[in-house]
């Protein structure tokens, strides 16, 4: 439980580079935890030994000198088994190892702590002390506190340990195949319009490494470099601030590689004496970052492999700032990025460089970077077309949301057409729309609207356009945009200040839905051969308890002093309801015996997502306090269709007998258990399943908060008792031809 603030974030700010940071980070826990020496030994995955990298307290001349593997004392006992080792007179410990160089023989008094990030191992923490009544349970529940913070700022120091050799020039080869697209098709996250020069990023043939781009002068002298070293860490210093007040949820310490790597002597410095040697500095800047471009893409880590994008971006940054031409800020304004493949992370970065769109070879492409991709209001357009990969950079790009298309260096006239196009589009989006503070179908039934939010981002809209309370709140987003697990103080900041935000109104926090399609870069990969089918969402949280209740006892806490909802996805049974349910009962227990204010009587829900969860409906709805349908979900398991699966998109769909069915048969459970549900899967915003949805009793949707008013608009000119003929209609009707030609629409085609 983080009871202080145990943040580094501050250290990484000052630190003049790696080094400096350990040494730094080392004498703040020895100080925090109190004792006389705090030693740091990281992890190498690949020699799978520890050694040691900071110290305060021993001989400094040992850093680096000593390492030792996992078989190897009390340090390489800590991370073998995963556990604190605490002795007194650590020598009498028989697999206790001397290393002279440390001069140990001092200190009386040690303890051994293992540090993750997420479930990676990323080393060991060591402290000695001189007394020798050794260390106590609070001291112990110190360090773990400050081990887990470190844990995530030690991936980004951990990274750079890995390239420490000089580079050697190589010659990048931006060249790509000889056939050149005028136009990609594609599949677009929105309908908005993005124009701009072409800059690659992606890992597709040709363009693996940063490239030099074709304006690029070679008169640029040792001064311009530093000129643009200085430019590039000021300009991230402020964009790391602005990110974090509008991304706060998200985008904590997000540059914070970025920092380190530009202070750091290996990359900064071996430039800047490349460059005195007489290189260019733009090719200097271009070799260093494809030196450790080529190194990174080595490790088998995924953690060090998103490292390659963050190298890259701060290439790109060096190089705008070199060439000093019309982008004050070194970022990605008036350019389009093309890139194969692309973390969620990424993402947020690129956008927060304010990139015009993002172009993405289309087998790079999961649900959650295209829906995040629509939260953060960047066009997107995934392509499985080859031709993505003839694009070079500085070409010329018009990113068509409407029609799913790209076009590579237009003509005039198209250029001038898609810029009134785009100019439209953006003022018609600053115009706020009219709703009403209620919504009433014609004949006086209110239907409460809420807001499903994925980032802290959206509820501006979602306040704008009058949302009557928060119907799920996707908590998974921080989880997955980060590159490590985020900490129980920084969830319990978004749940706050999401409730906060709310006003009272209804908020209901539904707990981590990973696995399936949404993969943490920072979890070892799984080899689920059907990850829909596995350890997601609820059965990943009764796997994972300490997650589990560092995320409950967030939610505890941000509830304290208003009303709370605690939703649990992918309930199968009632016995897992109870299950997870019992953890927030351990949790409150752990709370009131720590005194830490938190809410102590949570609304508790399950969502039905699964046929399983639909065939035990009534007593889910009897033990729980309210129902909320993933109709996303449920249609995929009820027709057993990957809704990510374009292959059979065309049979992923709601207009079918058997969700019609499922659907009033749930929402009479619910209805005669008086428990109140809601739908928040994407049909609550379509206008062919809403009169359904009404009809069988629904009084409650939630969905995209953009979409809040077309939907108000629609059922205000609904009868509720139409609507209840409707859906009687619909449960008679045995086939999806019977269903299509009663409703007026036609069979999805056949991709
Ligand atoms: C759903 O399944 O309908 C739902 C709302 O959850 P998600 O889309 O996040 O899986
Ligand atoms: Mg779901």
């Amino acid at each position: 439980m983080a009871t202080q603030n145990s943040d580094f974030s501050d250290l990484l700010h000052k630190a003049s580079g790696v080094q400096d940071f350990l040494r730094k980070a080392v004498g703040r826990l020895a100080k925090r935890v109190g004792s006389d020496a705090c030693s740091l030994f990281l992890y190498d995955h690949v020699s799978q030994r520890l050694t040691l990298r900071a110290t305060e307290g021993l001989n400094p001349k040992a850093v680096g000198v000593i390492s030792l593997s996992l078989e190897e004392g009390l340090v390489g006992l800590a991370l073998r088994e995963q556990r604190v080792v605490r002795e007194t007179q650590p020598v009498n410990n028989p697999q206790f190892k001397l290393f002279p160089e440390a001069k140990e023989e001092q200190f009386r008094s040690f303890m051994a702590l293992p540090v993750f990030k997420g479930s990676t191992p990323l080393g060991v923490l060591a402290l000695h002390d001189r007394q020798d009544k050794g260390f106590d349970e609070a001291q112990v529940n110190r360090l773990r506190d400050l081990a887990s913070s470190l844990g995530a700022a030690l991936g980004d120091a951990q990274m750079l340990f890995d390239v420490a050799q000089p580079p050697e020039p190589r010659t990048p080869s931006p060249d790509g195949p000889v056939q050149r697209a005028e136009l990609i098709r594609g599949r677009a996250t929105g309908d908005g319009v993005a124009l701009g020069q072409a800059v690659l990023l992606g890992d597709g043939p040709g363009n693996a490494y940063l490239v030099l781009p074709p304006d690029v002068s070679f008169h640029e002298t040792k001064s311009s470099f530093q000129r643009a070293l200085k430019r590039s860490l000021e300009q991230i210093e402020v964009l790391q601030k602005e990110t974090e007040r509008t991304l706060s949820d998200v985008a904590s310490l997000i540059f914070s590689t970025h920092l380190l790597m530009l202070k750091d002597d290996s990359f900064s410095g071996t430039m800047e004496s490349m460059i005195g040697a007489g290189t260019p500095a733009p090719a200097a800047v271009v070799q260093v970052v494809n030196q450790y471009v080529e190194i990174l893409g080595k490790s088998p880590s995924p953690l060090i492999q998103e490292k390659i994008q963050d190298v890259k971006d701060l290439g790109h940054r060096l190089l705008r700032n070199l060439r000093k031409i019309d982008h004050p800020e070194g970022d990605y304004s008036g350019q389009i990025v093309v890139a194969e493949e692309l973390l969620p992370s990424e993402l947020v970065k690129i956008a927060a460089q304010h990139a015009e769109g993002i172009l993405l070879f289309a087998t790079g492409a999961s649900a959650h970077v295209s829906i995040l991709a629509k939260s953060l209001e960047i066009p997107v357009l995934f392509s499985d077309d080859k031709a993505l990969f003839t694009i070079r950079e500085g070409d010329f790009l018009i990113l068509d949301g409407f029609s799913g298309v790209s076009y590579v260096n237009p003509a005039p006239s198209v250029t001038t057409q898609f810029r009134q196009l785009s100019r439209h589009h953006k003022e018609a989006a600053l115009q706020a729309s009219a709703v009403h503070d209620k919504t009433l179908t014609n004949d006086g039934q209110a239907i409460r609207l809420l807001a499903n939010i994925n980032l802290l981002s959206d509820l501006p809209v979602a306040k704008r356009l009058k949302a009557e309370g928060v119907g799920l709140y996707r908590s998974e987003f921080p989880f997955i945009i980060r590159n490590d697990f985020p900490t129980e103080e920084e969830q319990y900041k978004v749940y706050r200040k999401l409730i906060l935000e709310m006003e009272g109104q209804e908020v209901v926090l539904r707990t981590l839905d990973i696995g399936g399609d949404k993969v943490l870069s920072y979890m070892p990969p799984t080899s689920e051969s059907n990850p829909f089918l596995g350890l997601r969402a609820i059965r990943f949280s009764l796997r994972n308890i300490s997650i589990f209740h560092e995320q409950l006892r967030a939610m505890l806490r941000a509830g304290h002093g208003h009303e709370l909802r605690i939703l649990f996805p992918l309930i199968s049974s009632l016995d897992d309801f109870r299950e997870a349910r019992g953890h927030v009962e351990d949790c409150v227990r752990q709370l009131a015996e720590a005194k830490v204010p938190h809410n102590a009587h949570p609304l508790i829900g399950a969502m039905i997502e699964l046929p399983s969860a639909c065939e035990v409906a009534g007593e889910l709805a009897q033990e729980s306090d309210f129902l909320c349908v993933g109709t996303n979900d449920l249609v995929q398991y009820l027709l057993g269709v990957d809704r990510t699966n374009e292959a059979v998109s065309n049979l992923y769909t709601a207009y079918h007998p058997a969700v019609y069915r499922t659907l009033q048969r749930v929402i009479r459970a619910a209805v005669n258990h008086d428990t109140p549900i809601s739908i928040c899967g994407e049909i609550a915003a379509d206008n062919y399943m809403i009169p359904f949805l009404i009809g069988a009793g629904i009084r409650k949707l939630s969905v995209n908060p953009k979409l809040l008013p077309q939907v108000q608009n629609f059922i205000e000119g609904l009868s509720l008792r139409n609507c209840q003929v409707h859906a009687e209609k619909l449960v008679q009707m045995g086939s999806l031809a019977e269903i299509h030609s009663y409703l007026g629409i036609e069979a999805p085609t056949k991709p």
